[in-house]
Order: structure tokens, then sequence, then C-alpha cells
């Protein structure tokens, strides 16, 4: 069974290659960020409560996220795997999931982290377009959709994240370095940590996964 984190800092590629494993391996893709902008986006009290702390690339806090992922794992279409993406950000946050995930029967076996120099990752960051509706990832200049605009999925109007310019990235990244990278040592110790060169090509990087994966 594959209980799987997929880690790595904004712009590393995560969203793309969750997509992929998600469909590849037929397990529910869970994207913290997805679940807080669709909460920003439907106006809910949570929502509106995060809306200022997202926008500005500031990190929700740990009591809020962990009850939402908690009750997220504990669904039924969880039972037989699932990929985290966005969650743990935290040393706080692993340890709650270390905690509630045997108690839920949702013990995570796998952490694959995408690594990407910064000079990299603000340039996708700038570039990159995103579908409101299913979630998939395009880039201006390296990753375009068939049609300008348009997601090759779902056919909805892309749109720019608002926490993707160059200030919430500044904030991001911060956050990244101070919060979350200390967890790859955190999983690393526990032996779970794979690491993988974001910087290669989407194939080269499906097929490395497919060799830690399986087929
Ligand atoms: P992402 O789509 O993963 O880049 O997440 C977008 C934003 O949602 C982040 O910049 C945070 O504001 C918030 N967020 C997502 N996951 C977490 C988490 N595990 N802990 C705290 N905040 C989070």
């Amino acid at each position: 069974m594959l209980n799987i984190i997929l880690m790595g800092p904004p712009g590393a590629g995560k969203g793309t290659h969750a997509k992929w494993i998600a469909d590849q391996y037929k397990l529910p893709h869970i994207s913290t960020g997805d679940m807080f902008r669709e909460a920003m986006a439907s106006g809910s009290e949570l929502g509106n409560k995060i809306k200022d702390i997202v926008n500005s690339g500031g990190l929700v806090s740990d009591e809020l996220t962990c009850e939402l992922v908690k009750e997220r794992l504990s669904r039924p279409d969880c039972a037989n795997g699932y990929l985290l993406d966005g969650f743990p950000r935290t040393i706080p946050q692993a340890e709650a999931l270390k905690a509630f995930g045997p108690e839920i029967g949702r013990e995570v076996n796998l952490v694959i982290d995408i690594e990407c120099p910064s000079e990299v990752l603000i340039s996708r960051i700038a570039g990159r377009r995103v579908c409101p509706k299913c979630g998939a990832s395009f880039n201006v200049n390296t990753m375009k959709p068939k049609k300008e605009g348009i997601c090759d999925y779902c056919g909805t109007p892309l749109i720019q994240r608002k926490d993707d310019n160059v200030d919430s990235f500044k904030v991001r990244l911060e956050n990244y370095t101070k919060s979350t990278e200390p967890l790859l040592d955190y999983y690393k110790k526990e032996g779970l940590l794979h690491s993988f060169d974001g910087t290669l090509p989407i194939l080269n990087m499906q097929s490395e996964l497919l060799a830690l994966l399986g087929k």
C-alpha cells in the first residue's frame, strides 16, 4: 500500500507530479493548498479565516491544518493508500500525523522529496497558471496548455494564483527553509525519505518514480 507524502519547495513541481502519481497509482490526491483554496473560493467560515494568511504566503495554523487533514484521511477513499501534497509543512504537523496516522489506519510509509534550486523556482512560479476547477498546473514558458489560457483536462480558463507573486513567493520560500526543510532530516531518520532532482525533464522524473513505486 502506498501512503505517500510529497514534499518540495514552492514551484518544485509537486502539483504536476502529484497529479501523475495519483492517476498512475489510483490514489486520492490530497492537497492542503487546494483544500484551502476551495474553502476561500466558497466563502466558507474557514475560507474567510485563512484568506489573508494564504494570499500573503504565510502558513495556516498547525491546529487547523491537522484537523482538516485528519478528517480527510479518515474517509474511506484513503483506506487503500493516498498521496499527501503540501502536508506536513512543520515539525508539529509531522508529529501530529505520526500520532493520528496509525490511530486511523493511515500510517505514512514513503516520503518523496523534490529538490530544486531557488533561481529555478522563482521563474517557474512567475510563469505558473493553474486550473481553478481541477487543479492542473501549466507554465506560460515551459509547459504551455494546448490552447492558450485553457485547461487541457477540463476546458476551464486558467488563472494565476494570488500568492504567485514575488513578495508572497519570498515569504513561502522563507517558510519552506525555516519550517519545512527540517522535515527532510526528520523523515530521513525514519528511513522514509527518497529525494529527486526537480530540474529533470518530467518524463525522466516519471521513470525514476516508476522505479521507486513499481509499475
Ligand atoms: P500550496 O498549494 O501547497 O502551495 O499551498 C498554498 C498555501 O496554502 C500555502 O502557502 C499556505 O498558506 C497554505 N497551506 C497549504 N498547506 C499548508 C500546511 N500544511 N500548513 C500550513 N499552511 C498550508
